[in-house]
């Protein structure tokens, strides 16, 4: 399989992608039924009725939504769908379908149907579907919801069109089972309290939107070397592979030119995005050879968690056009970076402020510092949830390795703003400089530079300009997660905040005294949190030890915070889930944990016994042949050492590959029958997961000592660089 794939990979064709550059405006949200095509579909009423819908998030009528369906029918069908599905985003972190046909067989004829009801609402059998306890099987009834905030639109498969509805997915009793519903929640409750604090500023701000933009790294590799790889397969990553002799230590793959075919499959890719109305923006060579980044223009986070999902799900869709396979993993490749997802998070009013960013006017001054204070205060209080929101058995190769945000979750603001907020707290006025442009000046306040150049690539949470990044996310993840956690955190500290300040203002403290002295307390509180140094390094870990930060390096011991206190602090208070919901959460993420490292268990194990094993044997047998041979032909055992010693270290590997693996099996039998899941997991995590490394170093000397054409496995060298 290893040759047949590399010579596929080598033969093949650079698939060109035909569109004349006029047609790129048409194209753009041409599959959706957004703004234009609603206008033109729907009557004034309707149009009206969902337009609001997005903007105030009230509800849509059934009468009202029949004349909606009817108009989105009528645009579908003429796009050529010829079915209908609600795409929803339960808790596998994938995306899923339920499609029906929008033609109903009646009296020998196949009619045209698709009525309010299944617009509104659907009942997929989802008893398959994690939901962690909330939803037995003898209740396994799920429902969808149409969220109307995220417009419709149509995917394009090789068998025809269908009509995709954006959908929240809750139990029969109304719990959540997805991310979706939980992410709306926040942000009402986000919008909410951040219009009353930004009142205390401006009167005229009535809403409040969290903004996101959402970098995605991906690795790119031929389908055939990928299909060669069990491993990668099954599980996303390969859990063998002897180091290439050159990884990326060159560092000659960042920025670096875009190899033809990999350009085709981004250009291909960007115009289906385009369709899709997801407005893709940049593209660029990652670190690691065979690693891409592509960023979209920041949305609204409902639409932009949507987006990236749908993007995901187009790479793949995409790639197979142009023979790859795109890996979404957080580490596909030992030894090499891995990837991530950086989330641009930011907070913008209705009347177009971004919150987050120190503006030029200085009377937008102190509100820029509160939110900016009020923000870090959040990211301290909550970063045990944080940790836990981006907590998975596949981020576990990032966080804490050296390479990724650690997993101590810090703030990183830049040398500047460190300096305003120390003198603010002191009551300082920092001296402008003479040489920057951007002053901003406020009698009693400092003035603020904001130096956009100073950036730090080790920060988990970094200030970046006018938005907090978000940087520890891992590259598979439904962005939804943490943002539920950043938006929850958010919201409760504002609220909290104008709590405090309101309290200082009826003791006849004067507005801007009280909200001074309350933001004062927060740095004072969760100064601690921000750091600019290395964050890769011993001494932070040491330093933040010594801070009293949480360094929390694997993600079952992460999950506990799902039930702590402050989880329920910003989450069940505040409505956002309940009781019920966060330990059916928690139940899913553990479950999903123990899995994940059962099936790496079970591949190795397989590939050991079907493709390593079998391969040291035949080269055992060529040695210990070749040994006979060159004896019987007069070779004293002197000269014929080297190759006594090959075969002794030959198998010696073999000897230790075996006997780990069977070492490894047994353990995960012993996991198996523990019945408490977190007792699982953790046995999975410190007794079934160690032996891993034993085994793959094994297997890996081997893979460098055996003879090159007994090797069934694409190495890495190939799998990273034939393309
Ligand atoms: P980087 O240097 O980190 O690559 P970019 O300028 O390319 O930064 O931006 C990264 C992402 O941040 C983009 O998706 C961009 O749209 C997004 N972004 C920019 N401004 C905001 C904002 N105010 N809110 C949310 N995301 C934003
Ligand atoms: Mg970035």
């Amino acid at each position: 399989m290893r040759f047949q794939a590399i010579q596929t990979a080598q033969s093949r064709k650079i698939l060109k992608v035909k569109t004349d550059v006029s047609d790129i405006p048409s194209l753009y949200g041409s599959s959706v039924f957004g703004h234009d095509a609603m206008k033109e579909y729907l009557s004034k009423e309707a149009f009206k009725a969902v337009n609001e819908a997005v903007r105030k998030g009230t509800t849509v009528q059934r009468d009202i939504a029949q004349k909606v369906a009817d108009g989105m029918k009528r645009w579908a069908l003429e796009k050529g769908a010829t079915s209908f599905t609600h795409w929803f985003q339960p808790l596998t972190g994938l995306t899923a379908e339920k499609h029906d046909s929008f033609y109903e067989v009646w009296d020998g004829k196949a009619i045209e149907k698709f009525s309010a009801g299944s617009l509104v609402q659907q009942e997929p059998d989802a008893s398959s579907l994690p939901s962690g306890g909330l939803r037995n099987t003898f209740e396994a009834r799920g429902y969808t919801a149409w969220d109307p905030s995220s417009p419709a639109f149509i995917i394009e498969k090789a068998s025809g069109k269908t009509l995709c509805i954006p959908t929240i997915f809750v139990s029969y009793h109304g719990e959540a089972l997805d991310y979706k519903a939980p992410l709306l929640k926040t942000m009402a409750l986000l919008s909410k309290a951040a219009s009353e604090v930004c009142n205390y500023f401006d009167k005229k701000v009535n809403h409040v939107g969290s903004s996101l933009g959402i970098e995605q790294e991906y690795f790119l590799v031929d389908k055939a070397l990928h299909d060669a790889r069990p491993d990668l397969v099954m599980t996303g990553r390969t859990v063998f592979g002897h180091a290439p002799a050159k990884g990326q230590q060159m560092d000659d793959h960042y920025f670096g030119a875009i190899p033809a075919r990999v350009f085709n499959f981004m250009y291909d890719l960007e115009l289906e995005c385009m369709k899709l109305g997801i407005p893709l923006r940049t593209r660029h060579n990652e670190v690691a050879p065979g690693q891409y980044e592509c960023a979209p223009m920041f949305e609204e986070i409902n639409l932009a968690v949507d987006h990236n999902q749908l993007l995901m799900d187009l790479m793949e869709e995409v790639g197979r056009k142009h023979g790859f396979k795109a890996l979404l993993h957080e580490k596909p490749f030992a030894g090499i970076n891995g990837s991530g997802k950086h989330n641009n998070w930011s907070l913008i009013t209705n009347t177009g402020v971004n919150l987050l960013s120190p503006g030029a006017d200085p009377s937008t001054n102190l509100q820029f510092l509160t939110f900016f204070i009020i923000a870090i205060k959040a990211f301290q209080e909550s970063s045990s949830i944080l940790r836990a929101s981006i907590a998975s058995a596949s981020n576990d190769h990032r966080l804490g390795a050296n390479e990724a945000p650690p997993a101590i979750m810090s703030v990183f603001i830049g040398t500047t703003l460190t300096k305003v907020l120390m003198d603010f707290e002191a009551n300082k006025k920092t001296a402008p400089k003479a040489s920057d442009n951007k002053v901003i000046n406020v009698h009693n306040l400092p003035d603020i530079m904001v130096d956009n150049t100073d950036r730090n690539r080790t920060s988990p949470f970094a200030f970046t300009g006018n938005k907090f990044e978000f940087r520890a996310v891992g590259s598979s993840e439904n962005c939804g997660r943490p943002m539920i956690a950043l938006n929850a955190a958010m919201a409760d500290q504002l609220i909290k905040f104008k709590k405090s300040v309101d309290a200082l203002i009826a003791k006849k403290k004067k507005q801007e005294d009280a909200i001074q002295e309350v933001l004062k307390g927060y740095l004072k509180d969760s100064k601690k949190v921000l750091f600019e140094g290395n964050g890769y390094s011993d001494e932070w870990a040491e330093e933040a030890k010594k801070r009293g930060l949480e360094n929390i390096k694997n993600s079952v011991d992460s999950f506990d915070s799902y039930l702590s206190k402050a989880a329920e602090e910003i989450f069940v208070k505040n409505g956002i889930f309940t009781k019920a919901e966060l330990h059916a959460r928690y139940e899913i993420k553990l479950e999903d944990y123990i899995k994940k490292i059962q099936i790496e268990g079970r591949i190795m194990d397989e590939l050991v016994y079907t493709h390593i094993l079998p391969a040291a044997m035949q080269y055992q047998h060529r040695l210990a042949e070749a040994i006979v041979a060159t004896t019987n032909a007069g070779i004293s055992k002197a000269n014929n050492s080297a190759m006594i010693d090959l075969l002794k270290e030959v198998s010696g590997h073999t000897n230790g590959l075996k006997t780990s693996v069977d070492r490894m099996v047994e353990e995960r039998k012993k996991s198996n029958n523990i019945d408490d899941s977190k007792k699982k997991a953790l046995a999975y995590c410190n007794n079934v997961k160690p032996i891993f490394d034993e085994i793959r170093r094994h297997a890996d000397k081997l893979e460098h000592l055996i003879d090159d054409d007994l090797w069934k496995l694409p190495k890495y060298r190939e799998i990273l660089f034939v393309r």
